[in-house]
């Protein structure tokens, strides 16, 4: 029992009349005071009253009843707790607000209320005494904090006077309560079990467990998963080096707890070293003849890429090894540099795999993450070896030129390790930290230009061409290869749809500008995928239609012409044609599917006035036609350059004004006022159009030279003629490079002559016979001939250049 006295309270008490719990003896509560009635109570008991007897309370439970009118007394419970007000906490601002702190002394019960007003005031009788309760008063509490819905319940405790039906009351809530801490405990225990069995189950294991045995198998499923893992690690046939990091790993894996972050780390780890293929390898078949078919029916045309690919794969069978550089094809996009890639591939019977380094610019891309960092993976040859799952797969190292450079190291430097076959067999990614073998790696390399390839890695590579293609043979891969594959790959068949090849040469030449045929592949997808809603529509029209209760006609007219006959290609018809008719894809549907045409012939109109000139650009995308434009206005003799142009493109641009300066009297150039100082007075502003595109090289001299004599001439250039060429101070024309894609860029735009150095004429072999039929060459060793052959009847009325004509 308790050292407490008993207390005694008052036999009259003021009222409390609190709806924010139901106060119990022994325990305390927060009540705030916001009613009218409470606050008076408040205000003249306990912040005038001085004695101990002031500040008891009855704290009587009140449910605020909407409905009673808030200045009338409600209906009070006859049973309360007398209590004491331990604190008083309050403001007056915004409005008076107390806090008061009670502790519940014992029970009483109201005899008679004396005075309502202006707080309730009750004669009351003493129920029972603080002591009698102390060993309950815990539990007390708690009911006390009990939260509303057992609001009811706690007042009827309260009103349990007897302490019979007071244990009978509270002894079943208690009963809960003990029930509710062991479910708790329960849960509790179970998770610091699992916990434990982590870290204490391991040890045992360690001890007991002999490696290899599955004895314990009836161990959790993680369990299980190492012993798999230890048994994979036991039977791979990873070298010696390898395997030993292994047992180490797997070692320390079995003491850690799988709840550390490294457990992770260290289990996915040694999954991907049993799954590396350190030993698995595809057997080569290697049959020259077959590859040389295999190479002819997937591409058309890229002979000397086809001859080369072959050589090497000749090479390697005679010489068994791998040794040797490594093949870099170089060209435009879409030439089908992947393809042959994954053909070569095809005829040895290796694993492809295409590895992207555009823009990869950390070296722990291609060499991997050291595994103390969070995250950390393997690089990208070691992920592509795990992803092929064999060790001597053909990989495509795509896009070489486009390798970036940052703090995080260099990548072509990791790179370089990887392609050379003295290093190679040792290649040690951070990730693994233990070497693995790529020797027997067929590694291939692509790229759009030699240009921005390192030095080290281009000195490492053979390096094959691959140009982009002329409309015919554009039109041969669409129709041989692209075609078909689109077909299939949407589900038509040739009986659905027809593409004439004037269909096609319509989507190269005014749907698409390119070297390669990439976007012609595009296109050709975006009709199939139009035709196969046609198709589709068509036969559930047709199931429609054999039914009498549907309508016929209704207002459905495809602009798609359904015909076989090519010269009906115009025909708008309708669907009153039999099912059985394949679309045929003419202009108009064209126009339908793809839109307006997007290249249209402009050059033309371009040349329409003086100071304009047609050049010919190699760009990474294959070859282009470029307009060179000038003006000039009063000035001072400035010369402006536009058009994001790189130092040798103004350097060629100063050379040629300087060059028609010192011949202005030769070939009577004037400015506006007559004079022969060309830019006395005068500035000049030199535009080189599509000026998002940078532009550099000196290939644009004569084209420079050409526009300037136009504009100081005024006379206009041939608008079938594109040139290129370096010049000199003395106006020599020296060679350039990319013949053959800035002669094809000239044909895919529709002109007529080209004008290239003399000392070039032996590239124009590579130029296809019917290219070369449609164009005439005119080959300059100086100015003076590019002059003479851009203008009609020529620049000057000596030397007249031979027209080479294009039987070379
Ligand atoms: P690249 O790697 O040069 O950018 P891709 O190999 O991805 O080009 O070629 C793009 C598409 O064009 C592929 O579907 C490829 O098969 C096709 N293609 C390109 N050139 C030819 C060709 N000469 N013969 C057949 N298909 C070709």
């Amino acid at each position: 029992m308790s050292s407490l006295s008993p207390i005694q309270i008052p036999s009259r008490l003021p009222l409390l009349l609190t709806h924010e719990g139901v106060l119990l003896p022994g325990s305390t509560m927060r009540t705030s005071v916001d009613s009218a009635r409470n606050l008076q109570l408040v205000r003249s008991r306990l912040l005038k009253g001085t004695s101990l007897q002031s500040t008891i309370l009855g704290v009587i439970p009140n449910t605020p009843d909407p409905a009673s009118d808030a200045q009338d007394l409600p209906p009070l419970h006859r049973i309360g707790t007398a209590a004491l007000a331990v604190q008083v906490v309050g403001s007056n601002w915004p409005k008076p607000h107390y806090t008061l702190l009670i502790t519940g002394l014992c029970r009483f019960q109201i005899v008679q209320v004396i005075k309502e007003k202006p707080y309730p005031v009750a004669k009351v009788e003493q129920l029972d005494w603080l002591e009698e309760f102390h060993n309950t008063c815990k539990t007390r509490e708690e009911l006390g904090e009990l939260s509303e819905q057992f609001y009811k319940y706690a007042v009827q405790i309260l009103d349990a006077v007897s302490l019979e039906e007071r244990f009978k009351m509270t002894i079943p809530l208690l009963v809960r309560q003990i029930e509710g801490l062991k479910l708790l405990q329960k849960t509790r225990k179970h998770k610091q079990d699992d916990d434990k069995r982590v870290i204490a189950i391991r040890p045992i294991r360690r001890i007991t467990h002999i490696p290899g045995t599955l004895e314990d198998e009836d161990e959790d499923e993680d369990n299980d998963d190492i012993v798999m893992l230890e048994k994979k690690i036991r039977t791979s046939s990873m070298p010696d080096q390898a395997h030993k990091v292994c047992v180490k790993e797997i070692k320390r894996l079995k003491k850690m707890p799988q709840s550390m972050p490294e457990y992770a780390l260290t289990r996915n780890y040694l999954e991907l070293m049993v799954e590396l293929p350190w030993n698995k390898s595809t057997t080569d078949r290697l049959d020259i003849r077959a590859a040389r078919i295999l190479l002819d029916n997937d591409h058309y045309a890229m002979e000397k890429l086809k001859k080369r690919v072959l050589e090497y794969l000749a090479v390697r069978q005679l010489k068994n090894n791998l040794k040797g550089p490594i093949l870099c094809f170089v060209g435009p996009p879409g030439v089908g540099k992947t393809s042959v890639g994954r053909s070569v591939a095809k005829t040895l019977g290796r694993e492809f795999h295409r590895i992207a380094l555009g823009g990869v610019c950390d070296q722990s891309d291609i060499r991997g993450h050291r595994r103390t960092y969070v995250g950390s993976m393997p690089g990208r040859i070691i992920n592509g070896l795990k992803t092929v799952g064999v060790n001597n797969p053909v990989f495509l190292l795509d896009e070489v030129d486009k390798l970036g450079k940052s703090l995080q190291g260099d990548p072509a430097a990791a790179l370089l390790e990887v392609l050379d076959p003295e290093q190679n067999h040792n290649f040690t990614d951070h990730y693994l930290n233990v070497a693995f073998d790529l020797s027997q790696v067929l590694f291939i390399a692509t790229a759009n230009t030699t240009a921005t390839i390192p030095p080290a890695l281009l000195d490492r590579m053979e390096i094959i061409q691959v140009p982009g293609y002329t409309q015919e043979e554009k039109i041969e891969i669409a129709h041989r290869h692209l075609i078909p594959k689109q077909l299939e790959q949407h589900g038509l068949t040739p009986q659905q749809i027809q593409i004439p090849q004037v269909t096609t040469l319509d989507i190269i030449t005014r749907y698409t500008r390119e070297a390669g045929v990439r976007s012609l592949d595009r296109k050709l997808g975006a009709i199939c995928r139009a035709v196969a809603v046609k198709v589709a529509e068509g036969q559930h029209r047709e199931a429609r239609l054999d039914r009498p209760d549907v309508a016929e006609g209704e207002g459905y007219r495809e602009h798609i012409v359904r015909d076989t006959k090519p010269e009906s290609i115009n025909d708008t018809t309708d669907l009153a044609l039999p099912p059985e008719m394949p679309i045929l894809i003419d202009f108009h549907a064209l126009k339908d599917i793809l839109g307006p045409p997007m290249y249209e012939m402009e050059v033309s109109e371009r040349l329409s006035q003086p100071g304009v000139a047609i050049g010919l650009a190699w760009t990474p995308l294959g070859g282009e036609i470029m307009f060179v434009e000038a003006s000039r206005m009063d000035g001072e003799g400035q010369l402006t350059l536009t058009g994001q142009l790189g130092d040798v493109m103004k350097e060629s641009a100063h050379l040629a004004i300087s060059w028609l300066r010192s011949n202005a009297k030769k070939y009577h150039l004037t400015n506006a006022s007559g004079s022969f100082d060309l830019l006395e007075n005068t500035d000049i502003h030199l535009h080189f159009p599509a000026g998002a595109v940078t532009k550099d090289g000196p290939s644009a001299g004569v084209t420079i030279a050409t526009c300037l004599a136009s504009l100081f001439s005024g006379r206009l250039v041939c608008s079938d003629v594109a040139m290129t060429g370096e010049i000199t101070l003395r106006g020599l024309v020296l060679p350039v490079g990319g013949i053959k894609d800035k002669v094809l860029a000239a044909h895919r735009a529709g002109l007529k002559r080209v004008i290239i150095p003399q000392r070039n004429e032996k590239d124009l072999e590579e130029i296809p016979g019917n290219v070369r039929q449609d164009l005439s060459f005119v080959t300059a060793t100086c100015l003076d001939e590019v002059l003479n052959a851009a203008f009609d009847g020529g620049f000057t009325v000596s030397t007249r250049p031979g027209l080479l004509n294009s039987k070379l």
